[in-house]
């Protein structure tokens, strides 16, 4: 169906961070040569984590089954890489600091192959099955499973998918690089996602930074119910609620998700999954990682396996230079901090940025000078200069009034604070203390 002319955007707030995509958004996905040791953490998903099945000492095939989630929402986790489980241990993760996982000694072996298979006969029960036993989860960011997203409570009438291509968080270019690389594979995903949800109407909307990427989904979406959908490049575009209001103008309300407004948002990196699921019978055991930052060697866009050590990643990569001052797991916006780079790759990791002096921002927060420019920046209409002030007099309890659990920590308020307030952390104190409450 096309291209729409009209540029999209979200309606309140919005910032417009420097880009910083140009280290790597011309440089093809490369594949990594798989590590000696993997460690799979056993939380890759939103809900509770996988429990292993396999214990110490099993020779594993690469796309075994070897996690799963036994009670509650969850999904599975398969061996990213043929090889022996060297221990059932712990390692590093991007938000829980450490968790349970999986470690493996790889084998010298070659990647296995994977046969393509017809998908047109199958049932959307049969088709979800499949997604289910691959274990894709939403690449994009949170990690929520993805055959839950595709059976929408019975009550909510779909009418419509959207794919978000929008990166619109600074250095990170996976998907970018994925849709201009792989726009078929993406597109045959989109329609196997369409045919589970029984919806013949598509948008996927893309920042039209990415003109060449535009371009090449257009072509690849040509004589389908897929249509393109550029978008403004302003952060936080590829938010959930931002990019729905964007393309439907519908918006979703307080607390509730897209299906109550007739919708289901997946990332074009999912898509990608679901194709290799469906199609190839393959498990979700790779994904691309965008390595950026002037601290290191050789910025990338890489495949990886599932498991692959930040370490290793620097090593290939050349190793660090510049001085590096912070190291982020995600993008510089919503991503997380670590210092420790034994932490391996998840499904949901899509950058791993290396970043120097004048990167980052290393000024000490200070006081509220009530500026009130975080209430302008916020796209959800929140206050985050109350909440934060509450927290600091110990009333987080209290901040449900400034709609404090619509956050979705974006980090657009702390990013125009002049006087660099931690208000994402801040905010982050007060939902865990309505929650407890
Ligand atoms: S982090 Fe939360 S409060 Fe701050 S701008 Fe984003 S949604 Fe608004
Ligand atoms: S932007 Fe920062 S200084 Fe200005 S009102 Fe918000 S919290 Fe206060």
């Amino acid at each position: 169906m096309g291209c729409l002319e009209k540029l999209l955007t979200f309606r309140k707030g919005g910032v417009h961070p420097s880009p910083n995509k140009e280290l790597t958004e011309a440089l093809p996905i490369e594949t990594m040569p798989v590590s000696r040791e993997l460690a799979v953490v056993m939380s890759q998903h939103i809900g509770a984590p996988a429990e292993a099945l396999v214990k110490k000492g099993d020779v594993i095939e690469e796309g075994q089954l070897i996690a799963d989630v036994k009670k509650g929402l969850g999904t599975t986790i398969a061996a990213p890489w043929k090889g022996k489980v060297k221990a059932l241990g712990k390692a590093g993760h991007p938000v829980r600091i450490e968790m349970p996982a999986i470690l493996i000694e790889t084998s010298q072996d070659e990647a296995a192959h994977y046969e393509v298979h017809p998908w047109h006969e199958l049932s959307p029960d049969e088709l979800l099955d499949l997604v289910h036993q691959a274990g894709v989860v939403g690449a994009g960011g949170a990690g929520f499973p993805t055959h839950v997203k595709l059976r929408p409570p019975k009550d909510a009438s779909i009418s419509e998918l959207i794919i978000n291509g929008a990166e619109c968080e600074p250095y990170l270019t996976a998907d970018h690089r994925l849709m201009l690389e792989d726009a078929a594979k993406i597109i045959e995903g989109i329609k196997i996602m369409m045919a589970i949800l029984g919806v013949k109407k598509c948008f996927v909307g893309i920042e039209d930074n990415k003109p060449d990427a535009i371009i090449a989904m257009t072509k690849a979406a040509d004589k389908s119910d897929i249509v393109i959908a550029p978008l403004k490049t302003k952060y936080p575009q590829g938010g959930e609620k931002q990019l729905v209001y964007a393309i439907t103008g519908r918006r979703i309300g307080s607390g509730a998700l897209p299906a109550s407004v007739g919708v289901v948002v997946q990332n074009v990196a999912t898509a990608y999954a679901v194709y290799e699921a469906v199609v190839m019978h393959k498990p979700m055991i790779e994904r691309i990682v965008t390595v950026s930052g002037k601290g290191i060697k050789r910025p990338a866009n890489l495949r990886v396996r599932i498991g692959t050590r930040v370490s290793d990643i620097i090593e290939y990569l050349g190793g660090l230079q510049n001085d590096v001052k912070k190291v982020i797991l995600g993008g510089p916006m919503m991503g997380f901090a670590t210092s420790d780079l034994s932490t391996p790759v998840t499904k949901t990791t899509s950058g791993i940025l290396f970043l120097t002096a004048d990167e980052v921002d290393l000024r000490e927060g200070g006081t509220c000078v009530r500026c009130g420019w975080c209430l302008d920046a916020c796209p959800m209409g929140l206050e985050p200069k109350e909440i934060a002030l509450y927290v600091e007099a110990g009333k987080g309890k209290e901040t449900a009034k400034f709609g404090t659990l619509d956050c979705f920590e974006c980090g657009s308020c702390a990013f125009v604070c002049p006087a660099k307030r931690p208000l994402v952390q801040l905010i982050r104190i007060a939902k865990q203390n309505l929650r407890h409450q």
